[in-house]
Formats: C-alpha cells, sequence, structure tokens
C-alpha cells in the first residue's frame, strides 16, 4: 500500500517542529556543493544516528545473497537494541514503511541538501510517530504500510530521537541499517564518504583466489582454486608462478575486511587489478544504483555461492555487466595466455579508510604434453545476447536476450502426474547454477480444462527444502504462466486448507504486549507468501506487528481491556480462505 498521508491537525509535542520552508538558501547550497565536486569535506555534515563513535556490523557494498549492500550495519552498543536513533540532520520524513520483511520498520528523512537518510530494522518508531501511524492503521485497516507524508508536513531536527534500534523485517539480529541516498535519483551513496565517527577495520584479508579458463564463446572451460598465503599482509599463492595452458584466463578473489578485532567480516570498499603493471579492471563501492543490483550475480561466482555460500569478487567483466563505479580494458579484464608468455598479476584490495593490502601471482603459459580435455557439460548452450526457447507437450519456456550472463549449458524438461483426475505437470529447469539477471517465462500448455472454482486457486510452486514454495503465475486464456528467475522444478499446486493460529497466550492482561504465531496449515506442504491478518477490539481494528522471520504477531492489549471483551482474530490467505479466532480473559477459541 502506497498512500500519502495528509498533515495532521495536531502539533506532536516532542519532536521539534522546525521550519521547512527554507528552500532558496538550500538551493543555492546544493549548486555549491554539486560544483564543488561533492568530495567529502565539502559534503554538509551528518550526525551519527546513534549519536556517538558507530562499530559496523556492515560495510557498503558488502556481497549479500542476491544484492550488494546498500548501506552500513550500526551494532547496538549492548548487543540487545533498544538505542535511541537520531535524526542525522534537519529534514522531513519523507516515508514511513512497516513490513513485515525486508526493511521492517523503517524512517526515510528527506534532508535541505538534497540527500535522505534511512533508518531501517526499527523496534519501534518516537511515540509521536507511533500514535500518528496508528490512527492511519485503524483508520485503513493495514499494520503494513508504505506512506508517504505530504512533502515538508512533517519535519525534524538534527539529534531529533526518530525511533529505537531493532530487529524487524529480515534482519538477523538487534542493529540499524542505515543508507545515504540521492533524493532525487534514490541512488544509495555510501554513507562513510560523509565525516561519521566510526571505529575503522583491520587491513583486508584475502583467503582464495580462483582462476578461470574461459571458451571461445565466453564460457568458463575450466577453473582452479588457489589458497593464498599471508606474506606480512600481502598475498600470494603458495606456488608463486601458476604454469597454464595457453588461453584466456581471469580470476576472482575471496577477501573479506575484518572489523571489531574479526568479529565482524566486512566487505571491501574497492579492488583494482594490474597486469605488468598496467590498470587492467577496477571496481569500487561509491553508489549503488539500485537497477544495477542484480548484477551482483554477475560479479559473484554464481555457482560457486549456489553450492557454498562463499562470495567472491570477480576481477573481469561478463557480457551486459554494468556497476556505476567499473572500469576495464578491450580485454574486460581478462588475459590471453600465449605458450610460454608470462604475466605478472597484481590486485589491490582496499578498505573504506584506505588500508590495503596486495595479492600477486605470475600466469605462464606451458603447453600440456597430453593434458585431459575437461568433460564438455551436457545440455543445450544459452548465449547472452539471443532469445532461447523450449517446448513440450506440457510446457514451454522463454529466456529472451540478456536473461545470462553467459554461455553455459540449459536443460529443460516436463513430467506430468495425476491427482484427483487433475493432470499437475512439473517442469525442470537446470542451468548449473547459472543465475538468471531477468526473468524467464515458462508457460503451462496443459490443455485440460480446469474446474472454474480450481482456476482461482491455481499458482505455480517451486521445490525447496522439501516443500512446494508460492511463485505466483496467472491465467493467460488456457495457459498458466509464470516468470521465474532462478533454475529449480516448478509444479501447478492447489493450496491446501487456511492459515491457522497457534499461541500460548492464556491470560489476558490491559496494557500487556501479546503475541501468537500464524501457522499456514499447508506449511509443511507449500510456502504461502502474503497471509493476511486483522485484530479487532470492539469491532476496531487494532494495530498490530508481523515478523514474518519468526511467523509471528505482537499487539497491544488496549488499556481498557475487560473480562468481558473478546479480540476477533481474522487470518486468511491469497485466496480468501481464512480462519476466525476468539480471544477471552481464558485464552483463544477458534
Ligand atoms: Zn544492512
Amino acid at each position: 500500500m502506497r498512500l500519502k498521508l495528509a498533515r495532521a491537525s495536531h502539533t506532536a509535542s516532542h519532536i521539534s517542529y522546525i521550519r521547512c520552508g527554507m528552500k532558496p538558501h538550500y538551493t543555492l547550497l546544493l549548486i555549491l556543493l554539486t560544483l564543488a565536486g561533492l568530495k567529502g569535506q565539502e559534503r554538509p555534515t551528518f550526525i551519527s544516528p546513534i549519536g556517538g563513535e558507530i562499530r559496523l556490523s556492515g560495510t557498503f557494498g558488502e556481497l549479500r545473497s542476491n544484492h550488494f549492500h546498500t548501506g552500513i550495519d550500526i551494532k547496538s552498543r549492548d548487543g540487545r537494541g533498544g538505542d535511541p536513533i537520531l535524526a542525522a540532520a534537519d529534514g522531513y520524513l519523507e516515508r514511513i514503511r512497516i513490513s513485515a520483511v525486508g526493511y521492517g520498520r523503517a524512517i526515510y528523512i528527506a534532508h535541505p541538501n538534497g540527500y535522505s537518510t534511512v533508518y531501517a530494522h526499527l523496534d519501534r518508531f518516537h511515540p509521536d510517530i507511533e500514535s500518528r501511524i496508528s490512527d492511519f492503521q485503524k483508520k485503513h485497516h493495514s499494520a503494513h504500510f508504505d506512506l508517504y507524508p505530504l512533502a515538508e508536513s512533517w519535519c525534524v531536527a538534527r539529534g531529533d530521537t526518530i525511533g529505537f534500534m531493532g530487529n524487524s523485517g529480515s534482519s538477523a539480529g538487534p542493529h540499524l541499517h542505515f543508507e545515504v541516498r540521492h533524493t532525487e535519483s534514490e541512488t544509495p551513496i555510501n554513507p562513510l564518504h560523509w565525516h561519521f565517527p566510526y571505529q575503522k577495520g583491520s587491513k583486508p584479508y584475502a583467503r582464495k583466489l580462483i582462476l578461470y579458463q574461459f571458451t571461445d564463446g565466453g564460457g568458463v572451460l575450466q577453473e582452479r582454486t588457489y589458497t593464498l598465503v599471508n606474506h606480512m599482509g600481502d598475498f600470494k599463492p603458495r606456488a608463486g608462478k601458476l604454469k597454464v595452458p595457453p588461453g584466456r584466463y581471469g580470476w576472482a578473489i575471496q577477501a573479506i575486511h575484518p572489523f571489531n578485532r574479526w568479529r565482524n567480516k566486512n566487505g571491501l570498499y574497492a579492488l583494482e587489478s594490474y597486469v605488468n603493471g598496467t590498470l587492467h579492471y577496477a571496481v569500487c563501492m561509491d553508489s549503488l544504483p539500485f537497477h544495477l543490483n542484480r548484477y551482483i550475480n554477475a560479479h559473484v561466482d554464481y555457482p560457486l555461492y549456489c553450492g557454498t555460500k562463499q562470495s567472491t569478487h570477480s576481477l573481469f567483466a561478463r557480457p551486459h555487466q554494468e556497476a556505476s563505479c567499473l572500469r576495464f580494458d578491450g580485454e574486460r579484464g581478462t588475459v590471453l595466455v600465449l605458450d610460454s608468455s608470462s604475466h605478472r598479476i597484481e590486485m589491490e584490495l582496499s578498505g573504506i579508510e584506505g588500508t590495503t593490502s596486495k595479492v600477486e601471482f605470475v600466469l605462464e603459459g606451458r603447453s600440456p604434453e597430453s593434458a585431459p580435455k575437461p568433460e564438455p557439460k551436457s545440455g543445450e548452450q544459452v548465449s547472452p545476447f539471443q532469445t532461447y526457447r523450449y517446448s513440450d507437450n506440457y510446457i514451454s519456456f522463454t529466456a529472451p536476450s540478456q536473461t545470462f550472463y553467459s554461455s553455459h549449458p540449459i536443460r529443460i524438461s516436463s513430467v506430468c502426474e495425476i491427482q484427483n483426475s487433475q493432470l499437475l505437470p512439473t517442469a525442470t529447469v537446470e542451468t548449473d547454477c547459472h543465475p538468471f539477471h531477468k526473468r524467464a517465462e515458462l508457460r503451462f500448455t496443459q490443455a485440460t480444462e480446469w474446474p472454474d472454482s480450481l482456476r482461482d486457486k491455481v499458482f505455480v510452486g517451486r521445490f525447496d527444502g522439501g516443500r512446494w514454495i508460492d511463485v505466483g503465475g496467472g491465467w493467460e486464456d488456457d495457459d498458466f504462466v509464470v516468470w521465474i528467475n532462478q533454475e529449480g522444478d516448478y509444479r501447478m499446486c492447489l493450496p491446501g486448507p487456511p492459515p491457522e493460529i497457534q499461541t500460548r497466550m492464556n491470560t489476558v492482561r490491559p496494557g500487556q504486549r501479546a503475541f501468537f504465531q500464524v501457522k499456514p496449515q499447508t506449511e509443511s506442504a507449500f510456502r504461502i507468501k502474503d497471509i493476511r491478518i486483522n485484530i479487532f477490539y470492539r469491532n476496531h481494528f487494532l494495530p498490530y506487528s508481523y515478523d514474518k522471520k519468526y511467523q509471528r504477531v505482537g499487539f497491544d492489549v488496549p488499556i481498557d481491556w475487560t473480562a468481558r471483551d473478546t479480540l476477533k482474530i481474522v487470518v486468511s490467505d491469497r485466496w480468501g480462505q481464512s480462519s476466525t479466532y476468539h480471544l477471552l480473559a481464558n485464552g483463544l477459541n477458534k
């Protein structure tokens, strides 16, 4: 839900309301800053959002599953959270978002200097903000929303407490995820380019080098991993000279930037690769436009990540790969090794505060006496610049140009089983862990007539961890179509019974925080997205928080609750199947 909030008629007492109408002054300042090239020292000042020295458990550009990290992660003072979170500069609340996943409870502040700051995974907002959004939640019967207060109607001053550190959304422990974005383009920029006080890290540490030999078509012919040895802070493979058959080569490095005495293995700021002393490839983490963020899957060795969850930095560019701070020569970071040619490779790994480490090795061409040819992988080849099509009796599959990053094999097949006289086809798409950059169309083309009562409930599930995960899909005449972005087994599914509640709440006390768990009944067979929850007290919607990772709903029992009162809780899935419960003073009843 994306809505605008009109100016509230009352004035909050604890958040300072500065005058927002200072635009001309700041516009001039912004022009001056742009002209000054926005070097660190000319940038407008932000204060630390925790009010003091920052300890980092995550850096900007860090390699995460399927994305580069677009902010910094700030540790809690005592590890438990609840630390007050402060507005980093004067501005207005641009956006308030509450979600069961992603950023959880998050605040976006726009500043007159042209930048916005984002504060995510909050436990709770400042009470003034809480009370205003609670009115909104009650009015719109929605606990989750994405709210855009009318510009400049809701101002904050630098240092105002806006909320408290937490673990909401897709967070693995209490911390503040903090971002600085260019307000107009919404592009996240490395916050540490502003002078926040933070504890510096140790020197970057490299663990492994991976060397790839490419085929003429740009696919990987073979690869080899070398453990790196630390020589006084610089890193080398045990044999400094790597003798390889002639061919085209590229390399990747596995490295971290340790912080807080190695407790946090954060990401690097920049990597440069030199061949015989000349810069060959460079990438840095200055800004991360969202439309380029999926290229993380081209930057890392995705098949390696897929098998081991280890992320690496590739120092060569795949076809159509882009990044805001990426430079390479005509060879896209690779080198052609000829018989008895020798190439001195040096890499410089930099941490954000300027510490560097070096990785060095020599690549030497040597004709193999009788080297065994690597087994070609089975399947048809996809090309990054061509549309790939497949069809059989039950399915068709179309991957448009630029769906894939490289040439590699693909294998597609289908089978069909009959359940309750219904044909249920399963499609198998295998890419040997090669990632999708764009979605590809998977079309179930079975001719069977589905009864109308079932047609509205069909969805496509992807098999993962012993169950079918709902990936959506929809009818196009007699075809059922879904857009997929990873390999796997896909099947047409029908949902099971409606979701259920589990709770240990036996007594209910006024003013107490109460919790219950929502378990989709079909969870053992399917994982369903979009569970909808409504809680009603005396026929009014009661705001609550829902944490999807724990499937946990939390709400405040109304202060005027009496033993005669009932809370009505309705949980429903996206097909409208629902279960209703009544919470009485003595517990929960269906
Ligand atoms: Zn984060």
